[in-house]
Parts: C-alpha cells; structure tokens; sequence
C-alpha cells in the first residue's frame, strides 16, 4: 500500500492522527488544510512521530486552482476529506457558512478530481445523520434527517456522493459515519485541540480534570437510560485514524457510495466516562448535574457489522483506553499546541 493520498484537513484533530497510520503505512501524503481549526504544529509532530515528511499545501479546499496544481504534481490515487466545519451550535448562527464551506467545498473537490480522474474517495460523514434514532444500535439502513444545519450539510454531501455514484459506476466512494471521536496518540504529542471553552464531553472533561474549569455539568440526569445521563459510543481516534486505512484498502471493492459506521457499537454514560477519567487521573472530578441540553438526544450507538464485514475492521480499545491517552495529551500539553513554536519547514 504506497499510493499517493490527499488528505483535506489532515492538520486536524482526526486528520493528524490517519495522517500519522498513513505515513507509517508507507504511503506518500499530500495534506490541503486552510489552517481555520488547526496548529502545524500538529503536522510537526506527525512527521516526527512517523520519521517521514507530509507535503503540506496552506489552501481552502474551495480553492479549485490549488486542487489542480496538487492533482498535476503528482497521480494521487485517492482522497480523504477532512476539512470542514463541525461545531452544531455555530452552525444554527451561521448556516450559510457552513453550507458554504462544507458543500460548496466538497463540490470543488468531486469536480477537481473528476476532472483529474481520480475517483477514490473516504469522507467524514457523522452518526448525526440519523437525527434521534428510532431504534438502537443503529445500522445504515435506518431514516436519515438533520436538525441543525451541520447534520444537514453531512447529508447534503452524502446525497451528492449517492447521485454521482448513480452516474458513473467509476466512483468508489466511502461514507464514514463516525459515532464520538476521543482520546489521542499514545505519545501524547498530538490530540484534540479545540479553541475557546470546548462544547463536547471529552475536551471539557480534561480542562476541568487539569484544573482549568471548576466543574463539569452534565446535562441532563433524568434521560431513559441506566443511570439518567445521556448514552454516545466514544471511540478511540487511533481505532478512527485505523478505520480510514481500511476504508481506503476496500476501496475498490466497494460499489458506488457506501455509508459505514463507525463507533464500538458499546453505549457508554456521561457518568461511566467520568469515571473512566477518574481511574486514568487517578483525582475526582467535580460535576453537577444540570438541565438537558436542547436538541440532544438520549441514546446513540452504532451497528458496526458492516465496518467487520465490508473493511475487515474493529475498534480495539476502550474507555480506560480513550481517558488514559486523552490525559497524557492534556497533561503534557496543557494549552494544546499553542505555546510551540511551529517547525521551519511548515
Ligand atoms: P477539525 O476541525 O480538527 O479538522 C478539520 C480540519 O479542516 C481543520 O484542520 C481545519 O483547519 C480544516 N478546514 C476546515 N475548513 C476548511 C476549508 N474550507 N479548506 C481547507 N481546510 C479546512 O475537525 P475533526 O474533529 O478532525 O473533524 C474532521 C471531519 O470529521 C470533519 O468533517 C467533521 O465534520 C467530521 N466529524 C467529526 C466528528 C468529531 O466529533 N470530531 C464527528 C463526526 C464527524
Ligand atoms: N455532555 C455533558 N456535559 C458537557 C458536554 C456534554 O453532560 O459539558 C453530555 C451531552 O449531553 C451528551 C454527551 O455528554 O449526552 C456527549 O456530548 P458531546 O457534545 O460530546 O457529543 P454529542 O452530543 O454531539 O454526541
């Protein structure tokens, strides 16, 4: 496996760490990301962590001309798509942005590599796609909705993969439907970096484990699950970063546009990953329990049979595993990477 991969966004939190197995996979990497979300610091790492370089282009993925100069540099047999913008709150404010940005992006990119013939893709869908459940673990098959206008650009692509693989059978396209992505590289030298106070469990959980926030409050303690609090499958971005390499492997023998999940398919409560964190940090966290926050939802966990059965993967690691790599991150680098100084060569 030496094909030459582009990799949008690849300076991100989930983009580092597949550009990371991609590398050590002996592939050649070619990563676009306008730097809106992420550090090159990350990509320091990565390269030092691999010991091989990352062909770095500083552009927009809407940038048509910078897509065509990198599809002339080289024959790049396929792309992962990263970059986007994925906070659900922001997206309400501002949905023409996100759509913006997210499918007007991914429409440069389809065209460009059309154009380039390339047609080889793995795109970062999201389990948001199947709204509020109607049945759980959820497999591919069920309704699809959006209530907010990040869900609904996920949808929107995944329409447009569907449609383009309709018409011509040339596509390979995989729909990852990732469930929650946490944790880091065992290093700890590259992990999740989020700006300003983080919205989602994990990084909140680690500012207040290290101190930096009083307490987490957990929304919501009256949800129909074991323990009251809501219930998402957390998987290892490592597990995460693995499954692309299957993707892109299977590739081939993937007809047309194929959505596949991926999470642990084991639903895991807000309590039960405080915990977790507590035996990783070996302190308590303080917490109090607060109102349900709106739109969310009680349960969601994933049907991961077609990930075993179409890539030959699973994920490995746990919830002990998720905390303990997460702290080492936010332990050694406790304002994430913007205290380092960014190599010469990024
Ligand atoms: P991230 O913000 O860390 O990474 C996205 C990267 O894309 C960043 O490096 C950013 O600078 C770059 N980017 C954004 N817009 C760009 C543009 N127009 N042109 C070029 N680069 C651009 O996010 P992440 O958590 O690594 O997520 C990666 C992908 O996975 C996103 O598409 C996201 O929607 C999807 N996803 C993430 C989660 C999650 O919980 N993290 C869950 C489901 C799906
Ligand atoms: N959550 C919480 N406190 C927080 C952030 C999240 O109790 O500060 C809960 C949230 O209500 C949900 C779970 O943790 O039940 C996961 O939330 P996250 O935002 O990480 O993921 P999502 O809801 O988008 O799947």
């Amino acid at each position: 496996m030496t094909q030459p991969i582009l990799v949008t966004g690849g300076a991100g939190y989930i983009g580092s760490h597949t550009v990371l197995e991609l590398l050590k996979a002996g592939h050649p990497v070619t990563v676009l990301d306008n730097l809106s979300n992420a550090n090159p610091e990350a990509l320091a790492r990565v390269q030092e962590l691999a010991g091989r370089e990352v062909a770095f282009c500083r552009a927009d993925v809407r940038d048509r001309a910078a897509l065509d100069g990198l599809f002339r540099a080289q024959p790049i047999h396929a792309v992962i798509h990263f970059a986007g913008l994925k906070a659900v709150g922001e997206s309400t404010g501002q949905p023409l942005r996100y759509y913006q940005n997210n499918v007007a992006g991914t429409l440069t990119l389809l065209e460009a590599m059309e154009a380039a013939g390339c047609r080889n893709l793995v795109f970062s869908s999201s389990a948001t796609v199947y709204g509020d459940p109607a049945a759980l673990p959820i497999t591919e098959d069920m309704p699809l909705s959006a209530t907010n206008p990040y869900g609904q650009s996920k949808l929107i692509i995944e329409d447009i993969c569907r449609d383009l693989a309709k018409a011509d059978p040339r596509w390979h396209l995989a729909l990852l439907r990732y469930f929650n992505p946490v944790g880091a590289h065992p290093s700890g030298r590259i992990g999740e970096d989020p700006l300003g106070t983080p919205n989602n469990l994990m990084p909140y959980l680690l500012q207040v484990a290290s101190g930096r926030r009083p307490h987490l409050s957990i929304f919501g303690r009256d949800y129909p699950t074991p323990d009251g609090t809501g219930i998402r499958d957390y998987i290892h971005v490592m597990d995460l970063a693995r499954g692309h390499l299957a993707a892109l492997k299977a590739l081939p023998e993937l007809p047309g546009a194929t959505a596949i999940n991926l999470g642990t398919g084991r639903g895991c409560s807000v309590l039960e990953l405080v915990a977790a964190m507590e035996v990783a940090t070996g302190f308590p966290i303080p917490r109090q329990f607060a109102p349900r926050r709106p739109g969310d939802i009680a349960s969601c966990y994933a049907d991961c049979g077609s990930a075993e059965r179409l890539l030959d993967w699973r994920a490995t690691q746990d919830q002990g595993d998720m905390c303990r790599d997460a702290w080492s991150w936010q332990r050694l680098n406790p304002d994430g990477y913007r205290s380092q100084l960014t190599k010469g060569m990024l």
